[in-house]
């Protein structure tokens, strides 16, 4: 499977480093598939209905960094999407569902019961329902589903795509592994903020990366359970370290391919 990377969204914290939403375009015998929807265009024209913390993140108002521009890019229309495959659900993560209403969306039913049904007061202001009130038909994986690799499971979605739980920074957390054609391709999503956590080198400059201090408080400020932290990255150490797999984070540009 070709596998491209799109970049949906630019966040510019004050309190933290820039960061992107990197997504992945995967060209599938079942259509076009998306790894991550990242910011939506309904998002950037509007980022009040991502509340307080969305404000917070200060997204660029760009309309070129979305999926759908993404997709459009590649020669594609948006109709050609046909799975959108969540790491989770976070307003930053699941904006880009509201321009793919008719595709079919994959998560964990921990992820789906953490955003549909929050009664934790934090989960009400990272989870935005109108993002995805659109959309008709989401696929819930319960449980760990089966041994896939190192000591990790996960549930097969679509032939040679993975969601592999990895819960922490939210309870229902996965990261998503793409079989693509110069080797496997896992999208970490948030279990890792700042991608020298896991020992990954820059895209481009092929150097290691540089521990960001702002990064790593971040993350742990944005976890739902904390303690999973330091677990998940020795996971995604050892999937990195493995032939074949490059492993890339939701918001860490450094792990981009090409200009981010
Ligand atoms: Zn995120």
């Amino acid at each position: 499977m070709r596998v491209h990377h799109a970049v949906a969204g630019v966040l510019r914290p004050r309190f933290a480093a820039r960061a992107i939403c990197h997504v992945l375009v995967v060209e599938h015998e079942a259509g076009l598939v998306l790894v991550d929807a990242g910011f939506g265009t309904a998002d950037l024209a509007d980022p009040r209905r991502l509340g307080p913390m969305g404000r917070a993140l200060r997204p660029d108002r760009d309309p070129s960094t979305t999926a759908l521009a993404a997709v459009l890019a590649l020669g594609f229309s948006a109709e050609a999407v046909t799975h959108v495959v969540l790491t989770h659900l976070d307003f930053d993560h699941a904006g880009g569902l509201s321009d793919f209403p008719h595709a079919v969306v994959h998560t964990t039913a921990e992820e789906w019961a953490a955003a549909t049904v929050a009664t934790h007061a934090p989960e009400r202001l990272r989870y935005k329902p109108v993002q995805w009130a659109t959309t008709s038909d989401v696929r819930r994986y319960a449980g760990a589903g089966e041994p896939w690799r190192h000591d990790l499971t996960g549930h097969e979605v679509l032939p040679g795509i993975t969601l592999v739980p990895m819960v922490g920074h939210t309870r229902g957390h996965a990261i998503v592994a793409v079989e693509g054609d110069d080797g496997l391709v896992v999208h970490a999503g948030d279990a890792a903020f700042d991608a020298s956590a896991y020992g990954a080198r820059h895209a481009t400059t092929g150097k290691p990366l540089r521990r960001v201090p702002p990064m790593r408080a971040f993350e742990v400020a944005a976890s739902r359970q904390p303690w999973r932290i330091r677990g998940n990255h020795a996971a995604l150490r050892r999937l990195q370290e493995a032939e074949g797999v490059t492993v890339v984070n939701a918001h860490d540009p450094r792990v981009f391919p090409g200009e981010a």
